[in-house]
């Protein structure tokens, strides 16, 4: 049986401006190239996962403009249900990115539908309810997240954070989850331990598994039974990361719901993550389960 999965998260159209240097404050320059590209990160993972294998159902809002269909069809296109995606009233989440050509970016995240997702209804919580595990972010509002975290501990659903943007968290969310995948970023920001075995010692006084992720360093997984591993990352040319970290924790979340264990898991995403990073883009990136499955044999 396929793992069902729950993404209780945001979805964001990229709006994405290339320019040989980013504009100063009151500057205007002329860009070279434009994209609009689907994302956020809840939508990212829901993409991730439902690729990776699994039934997945996605709790989240879209605006009434232009950007909100095409947000649910990229949704649908990869077989999520949406279902429990709302269209609210307003304009729908925006990222809007401008990249240079040394490849820095700068972002500014409006979240527009995500901000009015405060809660569940007892619809969602039901959906929650039939899953494996739930994915969480912090591209909603928190009080939907800690919503979600509580409907799936009530419900015996294994929750998984990914403590992004970066920032403080709430202690009673942090509570509720069974497994934290911070960056290494991330990591440091959570722990004020800028190396990642202290940044993981850290956060396992807090919750009972975690997986620091290194970009092409790979990972580094510790639970609090003792166990901890390190995986490299898979050696491959990589142009574009963007969306590596929620390909890998998408994966890693199906693998886990499927029963495998915690180095089988980790090979698993890490497998999908390179194969990512190969590609350009967030979700156009994510491989599918056949193409995980040819890498790994
Ligand atoms: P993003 O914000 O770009 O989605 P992230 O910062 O959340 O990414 P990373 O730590 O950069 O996440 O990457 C997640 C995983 O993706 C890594 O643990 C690794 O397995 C894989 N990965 C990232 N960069 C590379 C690379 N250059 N080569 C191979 N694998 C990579």
């Amino acid at each position: 049986m396929s793992a069902r999965i729950a993404v209780v998260g945001s979805t964001n159209m990229d709006l994405v401006a290339y320019v040989g240097v980013a504009p100063r404050l009151g500057e205007t320059v002329t860009g070279r190239e434009f994209r609009t590209v689907p994302g956020g990160k809840g939508a990212n993972q829901a993409v991730a996962a439902a690729r990776a294998g699994a039934e997945v159902v996605f709790v989240g809002a879209v605006g009434n403009d232009p950007f909100g269909p095409e947000l649910r069809r990229t949704l649908a296109d990869a077989g999520c249900d949406v279902s429990r995606l709302r269209t609210v009233a307003g304009p729908s989440g925006i990222a809007h990115i401008v990249v240079d050509d040394e490849g820095g970016n700068s972002i500014i995240v409006v979240p527009g539908a995500n901000a009015g997702v405060t809660g569940l209804d007892d619809a969602d919580r039901a959906a929650l309810a039939g899953c494996d595990a739930v994915l969480l972010q912090l591209e909603l509002p928190v009080s939907a997240a800690a919503a979600a975290a509580e409907a799936a501990r009530a419900a015996g659903v294994a929750t998984v954070l990914t403590p992004a943007p970066a920032g403080e968290l709430d202690p009673a969310l942090l509570d509720l989850v069974d497994l934290l995948v911070p960056n290494e970023h991330e990591a440091a920001a959570l722990t004020g331990a800028d190396d990642p075995e202290h940044a993981l010692d850290a956060l396992l006084e807090r919750v009972p598994e975690a997986v620091i992720t290194l970009g092409g360093a790979g990972c580094l997984y510790g639970a609090r039974s003792g166990a901890r591993t390190r995986v490299p990352a898979r050696s491959v040319s990589a142009v574009d990361s963007t969306g590596a970290g929620d390909t890998f924790v998408g994966a890693l979340s199906v693998a886990r719901a499927e029963g495998a264990g915690p180095e089988a898991a980790l090979r698993f995403a890490t497998t999908a993550a390179a194969l990512a990073v190969q590609r350009v883009g967030a979700s156009t990136s994510m491989p599918s389960r056949a193409e995980i499955d040819v890498e790994l044999a």
